[in-house]
């Protein structure tokens, strides 16, 4: 058996001919059941990822391992998440490299803190603080299944981040808030001057609002933009967009800490 084949306790997903996806984890004696037959686990584990597997009703599945889009969009929700096509934007913008210290807020179902923790590396860390015990429970839940354990390198701090942060600098702050101003007398002494700050926002008040209040704390280079996306069908002569997209999910607004002098 290759090393790269699938293992016992793995994340899997199975995709049907309809494309729809159902997301498993492997166990020797456990059965998947489906509404056109089960798949037995063992019949998976130890097989090559993409390969084709069928239910005792016949039908075909598609076996792959989970990219962390496929996990984030499967992941079970206690707050909204952000979405993949934001995730990837908010990685440049926020500049978040391996080896960085990064604080955020909230946690909420951890679809955030996974791509964080995957953008700094096993040498960075992630501290996040999350107001609401039952989403820190779910976040970290999330966090521990994708990762097959829980990351010694992020630390979920439980309260309102604006009642304040501990004595420690971080590289980039990265926030999911409702109300990111109230939490900028506190997280903004903590970010290094030249460190950059991003903030996801579903709505315009929220945007204007929090533009402002960057401005008076000291940020510069603040920019706001929104990510659209529009997938295609692609087959045959049939070569077009998508009859429907996400309209909406949020903005994104950036700014970098100035230094004093700067100011
Ligand atoms: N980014 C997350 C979703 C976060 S939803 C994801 O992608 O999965 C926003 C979260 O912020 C909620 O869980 C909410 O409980 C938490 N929250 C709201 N205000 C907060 C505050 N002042 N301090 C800490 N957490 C807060």
């Amino acid at each position: 058996m290759s090393d790269t084949n699938i293992k016992v306790g793995e994340l899997v997903m199975f995709i049907d001919s309809k494309q729809r996806r159902y997301l498993v984890k492997l166990a020797h004696g456990d059965a998947f059941h489906l509404h056109t037959g089960i798949i037995e686990h063992d019949t998976v584990i130890g097989s090559e990822p993409g390969t084709i597997v069928r239910t005792s009703g016949g039908s075909r599945l598609l076996v792959v391992r989970p990219t962390l889009s496929d996990y984030i969009l499967k992941m079970r929700r206690g707050a909204q998440i952000i979405y993949p096509k934001d995730l990837g934007p908010i990685v440049m913008l926020s500049d978040v490299g391996p080896g960085m210290r990064v604080l955020e807020a909230g946690l909420g179902s951890g679809a955030l803190s996974l791509t964080l923790l995957r953008a700094i590396g096993p040498e960075g860390s992630l501290v996040t603080y999350e107001i609401r015990d039952d989403h820190a429970v779910r976040g970290t839940k999330n966090i521990a299944e994708f990762l097959g354990g829980a990351p010694p390198n992020h630390e979920v701090r439980i309260g309102d981040i604006c009642d304040g942060v501990a004595q420690e600098d971080f590289d980039r702050i990265v926030l999911d808030l409702p109300d990111p101003w109230r939490a900028l007398p506190v997280i903004t002494p903590r970010l290094h001057p030249g460190g950059i700050l991003v903030s996801y926002l579903p709505t315009v008040p929220q945007v204007s609002q929090t533009v402002e209040a960057l401005r008076d704390h000291g940020y510069g280079l603040v920019e706001s933009l929104e990510v659209l996306t529009r997938p295609w069908h692609v087959e045959g002569m049939s070569v077009r967009p998508e009859h429907r997209i996400v309209g909406h999910t949020g903005f994104l607004v950036s700014a970098r800490r100035l230094s004093r002098d700067a100011n």
